[in-house]
């Protein structure tokens, strides 16, 4: 059963910001995919203020070259977004990948984020796409590279007077770029492996090259080291072979040799092969 809480809903972002700083053990609720969860396993707040219908929270905007993601916005919309499918590829495939068709249309990409599950979908696409998060309370904002604002696995930066106000993203033009994913089943499955790149290539070089690996360390990561090597190398099995060997090393470094390695460095070895290789 849940424990008794009040629930508040914000009509404008004010309205919440405001409530956030003068309401006793304050929660942001958006589709409650993971916190109902949560607050069924017993984890308690007096007041849980809804975002999720805040017109300045939701939808994506376009300005200045980057896109704005309403952090209320969900993974059904993202996944269809125009602006989303056209600059941000690999999100708009992983927003579409998430639990299932009632999942996508409750769980937002601002829940996804603020819950920080080392299996959250979207995280992988977002470091792509070197997101920047805007955290606001009533009397400050400031904006947070995302991976600082994931600080261990289930945590974030996010101040308890704070929510997320947007998610900027870079446009990627010319890239070939994806999301992929592995899962006990296609839908009702969390990730064990998610894979998001973003590769741009010419004349058999690798000009230039982004992913972003999560469900396989604490926290996805992108391997910058990989990165560097493919930038400018030539198209080859050996670069390819000597990208992939670095990855899987920079993991063990990361987090040593786990058990559920022995399955998900070999797949993960035969996705990045199928995503150099192109
Ligand atoms: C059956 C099932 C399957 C699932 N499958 C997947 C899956 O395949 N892939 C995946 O990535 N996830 C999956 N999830 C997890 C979940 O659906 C997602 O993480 C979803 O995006 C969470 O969004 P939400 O709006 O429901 O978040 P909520 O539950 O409303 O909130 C989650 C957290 O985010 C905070 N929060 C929300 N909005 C803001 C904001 N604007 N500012 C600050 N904090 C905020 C809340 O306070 C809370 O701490 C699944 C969950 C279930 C129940």
């Amino acid at each position: 059963m849940l424990p008794k809480f009040v629930s508040v809903i914000a009509r404008a972002k004010d309205e919440a910001l405001s409530w956030l700083s003068s309401l006793e053990n304050p929660k942001i609720i958006a589709g409650g995919t993971d916190l109902m969860v949560k607050m069924r396993a017993g984890k308690h707040y007096s007041h849980v203020i809804d975002v999720a219908g805040v017109p300045e929270l939701l939808g994506v905007t376009e300005k200045d070259g980057k896109l704005f993601i309403g952090p209320a916005t969900t993974h059904a919309r993202l996944s269809s977004e125009g602006s989303i499918v056209r600059n941000a590829r690999s999100l708009a495939l992983a927003c579409g990948l998430v639990g299932s068709p009632q999942i996508r249309n409750m769980g937002t990409i601002g829940g996804n984020l603020a819950n920080a599950s080392p299996a959250a979908d979207s995280i992988p696409p977002l470091l792509v796409h070197d997101a920047v998060v805007t955290l606001e309370s009533r009397d400050a904002s400031r904006k947070v590279p995302l991976e600082e604002a994931i600080v261990a696995p289930y945590v974030t930066s996010i101040d308890g007077k704070e929510l997320i106000g947007s998610i900027e993203i870079s446009p990627l033009r010319g890239y070939r770029e994806g999301y992929r994913r592995v899962a006990k089943r296609a839908t009702w499955a969390i990730s064990r492996l998610g894979v998001a790149f973003a590769i741009r290539e010419e004349n058999g070089m690798f000009l230039d090259a982004k992913l972003a690996i999560g469900s396989c360390t604490p926290m996805p990561f992108r391997p910058r080291k990989v990165e560097d090597l493919l930038k400018g190398a030539p198209k080859n099995e050996a670069t390819i072979s000597d990208a992939i060997r670095m990855t899987l090393e920079e993991i063990k470094l990361i987090s040593g040799i786990r058990p559920s390695y022995a399955y998900k460095l070999p797949v993960l070895k035969g996705i990045l092969e199928e995503v150099l290789r192109g």
